[in-house]
């Protein structure tokens, strides 16, 4: 029996999460269970999972809960919130799945703690992948990925080592605007940019497949969780989502993970990880699939890929820059605040602005962090 908390339970990758965890009664208990703001999705949760533990957003409506909940389960608030319940005592591993970075700090109070941590929040390594990677190391804990392009990685490297490996490859689906020329990218809207061709996820991160973000972020969570280069990490678009992505190693040969697009089972494979448990869910019917495809992506459409490629190279403070900066850049276009294209040319320009400082602390990260959104909103 794996304890489990879960981090980020009322969004998208909280709902598989969930849905995995109802999957397998006999293998995972769901101790602790944090939201933002959904205060009656978590009431719900913890009516049905039992929970030793909760966090909610807001302090008010945590004492409103702990009201209609009683004794049984304790109920958190805020960011103290978060801390408690990623040191819980009885959890084994921590899934991390808050949008943004409000996962980091969690994350290593998680690792500090002895607790192995599933990172769906890929911020977390963008912004300190060399810090939360060497606490990992120093605190003798997993990080496992639930990203389902990492986790593919994950499963074709099985434990080689970084020398054997020529290229990491990161399939992208192209997200909605694979085909769209780049004239029309001016008319691009919220509602356009958020129907994902083979995804439904929060928005946040549908915005970013739409512009390739997703993909540059996923290069540098790529680069400190399997500790290559990120010269060495390259993307292919691939529209079918079936296969996850690839390792090719030194001799040549290529590994690739394939399944039907579905969150549970890179999350399954996480929570159970080293096991592999049955599960029907998952099917892939290659017939039906017919053909798989892989084109090069466009670098003159899509610029964040190239971002973000500079900013794994320069390292230091820039990806938290980056990350921070598209983060901003995105809200103002779902606020209608900017077009599409400004998002790209927003994160270029803060990151052009930036001193980066090597190895930095965590407070030099936040620093970076926090001047990055006020840059981006100038
Ligand atoms: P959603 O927007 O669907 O969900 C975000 C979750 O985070 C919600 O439960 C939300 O709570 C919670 N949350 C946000 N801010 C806070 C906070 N300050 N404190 C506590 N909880 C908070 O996002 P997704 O599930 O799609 O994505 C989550 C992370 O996983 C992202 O980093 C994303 O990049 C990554 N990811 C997602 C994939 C997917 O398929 N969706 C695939 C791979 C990675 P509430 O709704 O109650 O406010």
């Amino acid at each position: 029996m794996k304890n489990v908390v879960l981090l980020g339970s009322t969004g998208s990758i909280g709902a598989s999460t969930i849905k995995v965890a109802e999957d397998l009664p006999d293998r995972i208990r769901l101790v602790g269970l944090a939201a933002g703001s959904n205060a009656e999705l978590l009431a719900k949760q913890t009516l049905k999972h039992r929970p030793e533990a909760i966090s909610i957003g807001d302090p008010a409506r945590a004492v409103e809960i702990q009201a209609s909940l009683g004794a049984t389960t304790r109920v958190y608030a805020g960011n103290d919130g978060l801390l408690k319940l990623a040191t819980l005592p009885a959890a084994d591993i921590v899934l991390i799945a808050i949008v943004g970075t409000a996962g980091l700090q969690p994350a290593l109070a998680a690792i500090r703690a002895g607790k192995d941590i599933a990172v769906a929040s890929k911020e977390i390594l963008v912004m300190a992948g060399e810090t939360v990677m060497n606490e990992a190391r120093k605190y003798g804990v997993r990080v496992l990925a639930v990203d389902s392009e990492h986790s593919a990685i994950f499963q074709c490297l099985d434990g080689k080592p970084a020398s054997s490996v020529r290229k990491l490859w990161l399939t992208a689906s192209g997200g909605p605007f694979r085909q769209t020329p780049k004239e029309d990218f001016p008319n691009i809207t919220v509602e356009r940019a958020l129907k994902h061709p083979s995804w439904v996820m929060g928005r946040k991160i549908t915005i970013d497949s739409a512009t390739l973000f997703n993909k540059g972020l996923e290069m540098i969570e790529a680069r400190w969780l399997f500790d290559v280069e990120i010269g060495r990490v390259q993307v292919v678009i691939h529209p079918q989502s079936v296969v996850h992505s690839m390792v090719e190693f030194v001799d040549g040969s290529i590994i690739a993970q394939l399944s039907t697009p579905d969150m549970c089972l890179p999350i399954q494979y996480a929570l159970m990880y080293p096991e592999r448990v049955r599960s029907d869910r998952v099917q892939t019917d290659f017939a039906k699939l017919g053909s798989l495809t892989f084109e090069e992506p466009d670098l003159d459409r899509f610029p964040s890929l190239n971002l973000a490629r500079r900013a794994g190279e320069v390292g230091g403070t820039m990806p938290a820059v980056l990350n921070a900066a598209n983060e901003a850049a995105v809200k103002a276009f779902c606020n209608g605040t900017i077009g599409f294209e400004l998002i790209s040319r927003t994160v270029a320009g803060v990151m052009e602005r930036h001193q980066p400082v090597a190895h930095p602390s965590l407070d030099q990260i936040l620093s970076a962090d926090a001047w990055a959104r006020a840059a981006a909103m100038r």
